[in-house]
């Protein structure tokens, strides 16, 4: 197999040699680096490296060529290869145009030139954003292979937890890959085993719980002390960012997650308003990012691991797992954040996992292409969701019970959605129920004025109608703050990095001795410094 490509893009034949000249005395042990000297000719080379079967793993473009210009050509390489990462090469001038491409063509960085010197202006960026494409970019033929039916629950669950903990995998649909099939021959899998997780070196796990994949995959499943300064619960964007903050404060600190790292957030696929990222970040890449900096600086993380309770003996808190075992510490900081709020209509519980989903777009989307699907909710992230699948699905419907999306959207997801030809807005509309034989096949939806019900062929409904908090197994000391029950839509990144969060709970010693649990903190960077130091 080829090394995966970087392709520059430049109608500036000495800029063009420059670029190339760089990245080749940097990338070329592990990259190819191709150039094209207009738009038309980089969209053929991305047309002939797909026909060959070759990876893309970025495409530098200037903006202003002659005929296609650097925006399209990005856009246009992301159709291909949507995980390639897009940088677009700009004059000064020119960084309103790059500002603008990032909506349009979703940038990943722009660079302006000159970019000497290339160890300070270049390279950082083209080695972080080939870190990220490395994290998702699985080679062809090898690697992790999953094998399922597509509309089976534990498929999806280990879909999901294999997605959320950023480890790449193939899919094949049991029902629709002739590969599946001789692949299951080859690794002795009957059917009542599905889904099989086959590994590279040939081994495989059958109808495996994501503890076992865990497992299998070398991830540590226990702690590696008896007593932590600060034990955190839940790896959402609170929880990490309070890891980091424990961590380099020297406190032996444990992360621990149900699921994976990232909550919530992990689950975007694109997310606009996090403070240092110009072009917009995807859940996973910020997720990445964080459990990086959080184990760099000390800190340990068991997933999946589920707490279910707490009791405090002489001021040490001792946490309850669901393996059964406990942890003891010091200081306990909950960030377990909000569960989605499940809808009560006929038929979505029948069929979570089997095309009901919960927040598991990126997931799915993929398995979707060609089907329609259909959005609940008029939220944020019912618009990211909606826009994420109709790079994938042939129709995707929101539906609200409201007029409009402006009450609850923001302005720059209801503009896209606005633009986007195969997504629709079904306004003043709740969904009644959900019918079909072991997996969704049609849709009822009912006016929220009254008159007849539709029924409608629907292959996914993704819900995303609120959340509620997940503080039910904290012991009833704990004071909860109403807030937690509703969801704002606005700061909570800020609100669970830096300041109040609505779930997020510390309990914590004082340095001068202990305190009860309802000594309740809110701040997540708080708690590294009401943690006491360690003995
Ligand atoms: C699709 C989507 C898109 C979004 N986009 C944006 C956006 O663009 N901008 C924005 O500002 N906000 C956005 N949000 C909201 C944002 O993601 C949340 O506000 C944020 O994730 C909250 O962080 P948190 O750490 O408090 O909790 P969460 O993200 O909810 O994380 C809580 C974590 O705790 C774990 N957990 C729960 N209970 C337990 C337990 N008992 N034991 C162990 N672990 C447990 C969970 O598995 C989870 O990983 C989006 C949300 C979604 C779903």
């Amino acid at each position: 197999m080829n090394k995966p490509v970087l392709l520059v893009v430049d109608d500036d034949a000495q800029v063009l040699a420059a670029v190339r000249r760089d990245l080749r005395s940097r990338y070329r042990e592990s990259y190819m680096v191709v150039s094209a000297s207009s738009g038309e000719e980089a969209l053929a080379t991305v047309r002939e490296l797909k026909a060959r079967g070759d990876a893309l793993a970025l495409v530098i473009s200037d903006q202003r060529m002659p005929g296609i210009q650097g925006t399209e050509v990005l856009a246009r390489s992301r159709e291909v290869y949507p995980l390639a990462r897009r940088v677009m090469l700009t004059a000064y001038s020119d960084i309103d145009a790059a500002v603008k491409a990032i909506n349009e063509a979703h940038l990943d960085h722009y660079l302006a030139k000159p970019w000497d010197p290339p160890e300070e202006r270049l390279f950082p960026v083209v080695d972080d954003l080939l870190d990220s494409w490395q994290a998702e970019y699985l080679p062809e033929a090898t690697g992790l292979r999953l094998i399922g039916h597509q509309w089976s629950p534990q498929s999806h669950a280990i879909k999901d937890f294999l997605a959320s903990n950023l480890v790449p995998y193939r899919w094949l649909d049991v029902e629709r890959n002739p590969d599946a099939r001789s692949l299951l021959d080859a690794a002795g899998v009957q059917a009542h085993e599905l889904p099989a997780l086959v590994f590279e070196d040939g081994s495989v796990l059958r109808s495996p719980e994501p503890r076992e994949v865990a497992a299998k995959l070398g991830r540590p499943l226990s702690a590696a002390f008896d007593v932590y300064d600060l034990v955190i619960v839940g790896a959402g964007p609170a929880g990490l960012a309070a890891a980091v903050y424990g961590a380099s404060e020297g406190l032996r600190t444990l992360l621990l997650d149900q699921h994976a790292p990232g909550g919530q957030a992990g689950s975007s696929s694109r997310i606009e308003n996090y403070l240092g990222f110009p072009a917009g970040v995807s859940g996973s890449e910020l997720t990445r990012r964080a459990v990086t900096q959080a184990q760099r600086l000390g800190a340990e993380f068991l997933v999946p691991l589920e707490a279910i309770g707490v009791s405090i003996e002489a001021g040490y808190k001792r946490l309850a797992l669901g393996d059964g075992r406990e942890i003891v510490t010091r200081t306990l900081l909950a960030a377990t954040g909000m569960a989605y709020r499940e809808h009560p209509a006929p038929g979505m519980s029948e069929f979570a996992g089997a095309g009901v989903y919960y927040g598991a777009s990126a997931t799915e989307a993929p398995v979707l292409a060609g089907r329609r699907v259909v959005v609940v909710g008029g939220g944020n992230s019912a618009g990211q969701s909606a826009m994420y699948l109709s790079r994938y699905a042939k129709d995707v419907q929101i539906v609200v019970r409201s007029e409009s999306l402006r009450e609850s959207m923001s302005q720059y997801l209801v503009e896209q959605i606005a633009k986007t030809p195969n997504v629709r807005l079904r306004p003043l509309t709740q969904v009644e129920r959900v019918e079909g034989s072991g997996h969704v096949e049609r849709v009822a939806f009912q006016p929220t004025g009254g008159g007849p019900s539709q029924v409608e062929d629907v292959d996914a409904v993704f819900v995303f109608i609120g959340t509620r908090p997940r503080s039910d197994w904290l012991p009833a000391g704990v004071r909860r703050e109403k807030s937690a029950i509703s969801s704002s839509r606005f700061g909570k990144y800020l609100s669970a990095s830096v300041s109040t969060t609505p779930a997020l709970t510390v309990f914590t010693r004082m340095p001068r001795g202990p305190s009860s649990c309802a000594s309740a903190r809110t701040s997540a960077s708080s708690a590294a410094f009401d943690a006491p130091m360690k003995p």
